[in-house]
């Protein structure tokens, strides 16, 4: 009978373990292949890239041509004088199979002395619709607007949601989950993060880099999954398959 070390055993799984990068955007790294193909040898197989103004959506749906990427495209809070494309948007979601949700998109209260708030509330809205028509996600922006953007989810039961860059409480992340949304965690871990990681469901949790604003590249989920194995005491190839069929069942990919 072979004997198998538990290092071997280890190392076997650790290769195999399928990662993957909920938010991110790739059009902004100089050379991104090189971006997709060092994350790919690392296991990240999967990366969604996301838009959100005209020429963030155009850069994230070139994106789509290489394997294993997927794009969100919509009009974020920031480009709001945009909104006379989002029939565009719509259209080329409908052509291209590799464009998976809309977003981001939201509410940013770095923007409210430009758009006041009904005006953001109504292009979020606009856009969730689509969503709704569509049958796919909304992936949210939310800088501090947390508390209006549940209640937009609330109001919006035909829509699934997934939290990018979540920085709302654990009691929101709790309420958000049992909808059925998901939590994006990305690479930089507050305590407040911590405690949404070891309370809240895996099953509605993933990670995002959103490299290279916050991350700096895809591979940086690996720590960020490597802590949520940690705090939840479940194993690495465990934590990263779980994490990744959260994402794909979410998607549709
Ligand atoms: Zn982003």
């Amino acid at each position: 009978m072979v004997q198998l070390s538990k290092e071997i055993v280890k190392e076997t799984l650790l290769d195999k373990a399928e990662m993957s990068d909920a938010h991110c955007h790739l059009e902004l790294f100089k050379h991104p292949l090189e971006i997709i193909e060092k994350a790919r040898e690392e296991g990240v197989g999967i990366i969604i890239t996301a838009g959100g103004t005209v020429e963030g959506n155009m850069g994230a749906v070139e994106m789509t041509n290489y394997d294993g990427v997927f794009a969100t495209i919509g009009i974020d809070p920031s480009a709001i004088e945009d909104e006379d494309r989002i029939d565009d948007i719509e259209m080329q979601i409908r052509a291209n199979p590799k464009i998976i949700g809309i977003g981001e998109i939201g509410l940013d209260v770095k923007y409210l002395d430009k758009y006041n708030l009904e005006l953001q509330k109504g292009i979020f809205r606009r856009q969730i619709k689509i969503a709704e028509e569509l049958g796919i996600p909304v992936v949210v922006h939310a800088r501090g607007m947390m508390k209006h953007v549940v209640d937009i989810v609330r109001e919006s039961s035909g829509v699934r949601f997934m939290m990018h860059f979540f920085d709302g409480t654990l009691e929101e992340a709790q309420k958000l989950a049992g909808m059925g949304h998901l939590i994006s965690i990305p690479p930089r871990l507050t305590s407040n993060r911590k405690k949404i990681i070891k309370h809240l469901d895996i099953g509605n949790i993933v990670v995002e880099t959103d490299s290279p604003v916050a991350g700096h590249s895809p591979s940086d989920v690996k720590e960020t999954l490597e802590l949520i194995s940690k705090i939840k005491g479940i194993g690495f190839y465990d934590v990263a398959s779980m994490v990744t069929g959260n994402l794909k069942r979410f998607f549709y990919i």
